[in-house]
């Protein structure tokens, strides 16, 4: 049965990722409208949470196969394939990030989908939304460690202060922060050749 109305759910892929010794750059990719400046503000603390090089991509449109007019929402596969196609070998991983509500089909909506085959992964900052600046910017950065850590194939974890706790609602989201448990963080070392 199809349930709609008082699920709030991230969408993931568990495949396990291989391990990579290079290339190192993860690009955050703008989609659409989402602006410049807050998807470079994400930078700094991808930066220090995966000792990568952080690039910023150019932007790219919103597939208009992604759209379902009678949800008025975006479909996150339609936009994962775009992600996969526009993704260089130089890239590690592509991130990308939209400011539109995104859904897949069995649920009314999600905050993110990661596809760990094609290592790309994608996030909305639209249900992020919040006066405090602060904040705003913690949840982008706690969505977008979150669905790239699924990108190596990291799971949910039961540790409700890991990053890779599933967040039912933003108030888990805010309350388990951007850091990996150690053993998400030892995992994903791992998936990555480190
Ligand atoms: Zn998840
Ligand atoms: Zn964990």
């Amino acid at each position: 049965m199809i349930s709609f109305g008082l699920i709030l759910a991230s969408a993931c892929s568990f495949a396990v990722a291989h391990p990579t010794t290079a290339p190192r750059a993860i690009a955050l990719v703008p989609l659409g409208e989402a602006p410049a400046a807050e998807v470079g503000a994400l930078s700094p603390i991808l930066r220090a949470t995966f000792g990568a090089e952080i690039l910023v991509a150019p932007a790219i449109p919103l597939p208009q196969d992604s759209y379902d007019a009678s949800r008025r929402q975006y479909r996150s596969a339609a936009i994962l394939n775009v992600l996969s196609r526009a993704r260089r070998p130089e890239w590690e991983r592509a991130l990308g990030v939209a400011d539109v509500d995104l859904f897949v089909p069995d649920l009314n909506f999600v905050f993110g989908e990661a596809d760990s085959r094609r290592g790309v992964a994608v996030f909305s900052l639209a249900r992020l939304r919040t006066s405090d600046e602060a904040l705003f910017a913690r949840r982008a950065a706690t969505e977008a460690i979150h669905e790239l850590g699924h990108t190596w194939g990291l799971s949910h974890c039961t540790d409700p202060h890991c990053v890779m706790w599933f967040s039912n609602t933003l108030s888990e989201s805010d309350r388990k922060g951007t850091r990996f448990c150690p053993r998400h963080e030892e995992e994903l070392a791992r998936a990555r050749g480190r």
